[in-house]
């Protein structure tokens, strides 16, 4: 048993069960949730050689007329394992994919899927920046995990769009798909299996992880949060870390919360940027993975953000 697993807070759930699936001739790890829903988690790391951009948790469901998959991982190859471990688990082919949101670890094995005519499903915003963005995150996290682990790897937009939040019957499947406007990235889309309460949040949750907002709006985020909450959803599956409830996305909000409240002191009294930052160091958090080399972005980050509202707010008073 990995020791992830067995660190989880998810071992304390009952229906929690591991399984190993020899696919490829690599072991991949499922976690089963519910009757029916699986996970395969992520590594909690940056992207790196050895984790290959397996990062994120990616969700599996299964319905009366096919499986259904929750982001497609980070290159082909890992595409192609997915959907191996998708089609044996739920014992029939998979008839959708369904991309969170348009980061590279999320979207990139979509080829292997589009390769068996598998439709894929993501947010108007994620379609609209996967097109403009993954040809050079392609090249980018190439850089990091070498060329052979993208072999075969090529950008596939997703052909279904979402506007705005609404529940569908997918593969004889209710499935509630939220999207609550630009918050982690532009195109967040949560899943909410509504048969099993099961919901897969993408990135709108980390847990154990200091959380990217490179390309976050921190008020969309808090306000994603919060349509989150409001979901009767039993389990929590969040796109890093171990599953659990929905309280488990309080310690989360509580660094965003804290991390706002900071730089916002910091910027409202003057400081600099190189001020705020030593300011707004979160010990609280500094146990948190990549706290050391993440936390200190999203200050600047976040500091940006106010200075910008702050000069628009000023033009408009002028
Ligand atoms: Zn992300």
């Amino acid at each position: 048993m990995s020791r992830w697993f067995s660190a989880s807070p998810a071992s304390r759930f009952g229906f929690v069960l591991l399984l190993l699936l020899p696919i490829a001739g690599h072991a991949l790890e499922a976690v089963a949730l519910a009757p029916g829903v699986w996970m395969i988690p992520g590594v909690l790391a940056e992207v790196n050689d050895g984790n290959r951009g397996r990062v994120v948790n990616i969700g599996i469901i299964a319905g009366a007329e096919g499986a259904i998959v929750i982001d497609s991982g980070a290159n082909r190859l890992q595409g192609e394992a997915i959907l191996a471990a998708a089609q044996r688990l739920a014992g029939k082919p998979v008839s959708l994919v369904i991309n969170t949101h348009p980061h590279p670890q999320n979207v990139l094995g979509n080829a292997a899927f589009a390769a068996q005519g598998i439709p894929i499903l993501a947010s108007e915003q994620t379609r609209a920046r996967m097109a403009e963005r993954c040809p050079r995150c392609v090249a980018a996290i190439a850089e990091v995990v070498g060329s052979e682990a993208m072999a075969g790897t090529a950008i596939v937009l997703p052909g279904l769009t979402v506007a705005a939040t609404e529940t569908r019957s997918v593969a004889g499947r209710r499935l509630r798909l939220l999207v609550p406007g630009h918050a982690h990235s532009e195109g967040d889309l949560a899943v909410h299996d509504l048969d099993s309460g099961v919901l897969f949040s993408g990135d709108l949750v980390y847990r154990g992880q200091v959380p990217h907002l490179a390309e976050a709006r921190i008020d969309g985020w808090l306000g994603a949060l919060d349509v989150l909450r409001r979901e009767p959803a039993r389990w929590l599956v969040p796109g890093r870390g171990a599953p659990g409830t929905l309280r488990d996305l309080e310690p989360l909000a509580e660094y965003l919360v804290s991390l706002r409240a900071r730089v916002a002191a910091a910027y409202a009294q003057g400081r600099s940027l190189d001020e705020a930052l030593e300011r707004a160091a979160l010990h609280d958090f500094a146990s948190w993975e990549g706290y050391a080399s993440r936390h200190a972005r999203n200050v600047q980050h976040v500091y940006f953000e106010i200075e910008r509202a702050d000069l628009i707010g000023a033009r408009g008073r002028q």
